[in-house]
């Protein structure tokens, strides 16, 4: 059996935690690779970035598939592919567990969102996973200030504090990367639950005990049973 945790407060990473980001990532790919044909009458971009993110690639992506289609390299246009790649309006759908857990959620305790990543990208992400309007408190750390507000930085959950007033030990924050996502809760009492995907990008992440989360769950609804909401109902 299990004792419930006494929550008030659900607080919610987004990539990866509520929707699979390797969709806004292929459609980025699909964006520049648009703007290239545009531009330069090249084409393949897009399989070729896709190609790499799947090999496991990541951060040289752009300067790696155009090297690929023996396309002259150069900061500039390196940059323009990256202003598509992050200016595109992405279709998105949330993970159904975490569409569950939402609906649960919403109305039963406060429930915000708390997110690293550059502000307009992760407005867009927010907006196409229509969760705008839905949910009131949607922290992008970088919004305070720039890339230092970002996870681990306790500010963000500070601010969720301030508008959400309790006990701290009622306060949970849900994400998928432990090298970043749980230390800045744990330091202020909360409690954390590390979502654990098959696939997921730090899924196979052994995390040290300082960093790791109070549970690991593989479905967002097992939740329902750590905070004592029935399973039917809503
Ligand atoms: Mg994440």
């Amino acid at each position: 059996m299990i004792d419930p945790w006494k929550i008030h407060t659900l607080v919610l990473d987004v990539d990866d935690t509520l929707f699979p980001e390797r969709d806004f990532v292929l459609g980025g790919f699909a964006a520049a690779g648009k703007w290239l044909r545009a531009q330069l009458g090249v084409d393949g971009f897009s399989a070729t970035a896709t190609r790499l993110f799947e090999a496991g690639l990541r951060g040289r992506i752009f300067d790696e598939s155009l090297d690929a289609m023996d396309v002259p390299i150069s900061p500039e246009l390196v940059g323009e592919l990256v202003v598509a790649y992050r200016s595109h309006q992405p279709t998105l759908t949330l993970f159904p567990d975490a569409a569950r857990l939402l609906s649960r959620a919403v109305g039963r305790v406060n429930v915000a969102l708390l997110t690293d990543g550059f502000e307009a990208v992760q407005r867009n992400k927010i907006e196409a996973l229509a969760l705008d309007p839905r949910i009131e408190l949607r922290v992008i750390t970088d919004a305070l200030g720039g890339r230092n507000f970002w996870k681990p930085c306790p500010e963000g959950f500070r601010l969720v504090m301030r508008r959400y007033p309790g006990e701290s030990g009622g306060y949970v924050y849900v994400g998928d990367n432990p090298r970043k996502d749980f230390l800045g809760p744990r330091a202020l009492g909360w409690r954390t639950v590390r979502i654990k995907r098959e696939g997921g990008e730090h899924s196979t992440y052994v995390a040290n005990p300082d960093e790791e989360a109070d549970i690991v769950v593989t479905d967002l609804t097992e939740l329902s049973q750590h905070f004592g909401w029935e399973e039917n109902g809503r």
